[in-house]
């Protein structure tokens, strides 16, 4: 029951100091032109939809309907070593030439203001705190709610919303310096986890199982024929899904895709990239509550019975704060031990209802 288990859910003030503005200047001005042309057109008033308040309304609910079983901890930022393990140092340099600044990084999303690159290096240092509690042993799990989200940073590049690959980082480090030596990550966010493909694309000892929306959606990556390269060839294993799949389709890819995969993998460790973009609300995908819970209980499930329960869990995208507050809550339930419901076709079981409610009135035997 909940409670059976311990989980930390990391958390950091400073990462709430990334407050990228829309009406920021782009940094080279064919860009700016560009964007701003695109964006005159759209008749709605842009705003970047990766705020602080995001991680606020997961706190506030938190803190309304506690979870027993979790605690929280405090994040720490990465250092220059532990990012320069998946990011090259020229990125790093370039990176730093913009702490303080308000500005673009991309055009394909990714601004940064004044608080922004600490927010970032907290969140690669608190996915860290995260993977360490959970090899340690304080906890049996661990949660990183974390922004900026990571999944899309490349090695070189910061794109959607994302500067350090947090994943990625922490992934690098439990194989450097925790023993881990196989990671298995898993990523269940609507997108494409682009940058955690590339970093890894050659290293056999990362498989990465990602279930996304397919292309042309963005990235546009994340094809089922990109299973890796070289020596990790085999260790990437894409699940590109139609925009009207949810919950059942997921949890099969999960059982019938997954499952094999983590067991021919053997993995020391087991990280997840959620991204509750997946969210029915969120527009992306069609998943529910009920169908994050299962996600989480299944993987749990895979932790247990592979690597002594080593997860940790590194929060991605999710931008209807209603729906990603109420998912988190949901998968740390599961994780604190609570019962796993497995989701039902929606509105089936409003069917039921109605035909308790109803069929006395047509039917001879009532
Ligand atoms: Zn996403």
């Amino acid at each position: 029951m909940e409670g059976d288990r311990s989980v930390f859910v990391f958390h950091d003030d400073r990462m709430l100091q990334h407050r990228p503005d829309s009406n920021t200047p782009f940094l080279k001005d064919r860009l700016d032109r560009r964007v701003r042309s695109i964006l005159e057109t759209l008749n709605v008033e842009w705003k970047y939809p990766e705020h602080p308040g995001r991680l606020s309304a997961i706190m506030d609910l938190l803190a309304s309907s506690p979870v027993e079983g979790v605690s929280f901890q405090t994040g720490r930022a990465a250092t220059r070593e532990q990012l320069a393990r998946v990011h090259a140092t020229a990125y790093l340099d370039d990176i730093e030439t913009y702490r303080g600044k308000q500005a673009w990084l991309d055009v394909d999303t990714t601004a940064v203001s004044a608080g922004s690159i600490e927010a970032a290096e907290v969140a690669a240092g608190t996915s860290i705190a995260a993977v360490e509690a959970v090899v340690a042993g304080a906890a049996d799990h661990s949660f990183a709610l974390v922004r900026p989200p990571g999944h899309h940073a490349e090695s070189l590049r910061a794109r959607g919303f994302c500067l350090f690959n947090n994943v990625a980082v922490a992934a690098a480090h439990a194989q450097a310096a925790l023993d881990c030596p196989r990671v298995l990550i898993i990523d269940w966010d609507a997108h494409h986890g682009n940058g955690t493909q590339s970093i890894f694309w050659a290293d056999p000892d990362v498989l990465l199982f990602d279930v996304h929306r397919a292309a042309p959606f963005y990235p546009g990556t994340g094809h089922m024929d990109e299973i890796g390269g070289g020596r990790g060839e085999g260790t990437t294993v894409n699940v590109p899904l139609t925009a009207t799949a949810g919950d059942a389709a997921v949890l099969q890819a999960f059982r019938r895709i997954l499952g094999p995969a983590a067991q021919w993998f053997q993995p020391d460790l087991i990280l997840v990239s959620p991204g509750f973009d997946a969210h029915y609300s969120d527009l992306a995908l069609n998943m529910s509550f009920d169908g994050f819970g299962a996600l989480a209980g299944y993987v749990q499930g895979l932790a247990d019975e592979l690597c002594e329960g080593r997860l940790a869990l590194i929060l991605e995208g999710g931008y209807n704060t209603e729906s990603l507050a109420g998912s988190v809550h949901r998968v740390l339930q599961v994780l604190a031990g609570g019962q796993v419901e497995e989701p039902s076709e929606a509105g089936q079981e409003d069917v039921e209802q109605a035909v308790a409610f109803h069929l006395s009135a047509f039917s001879e035997d009532f």
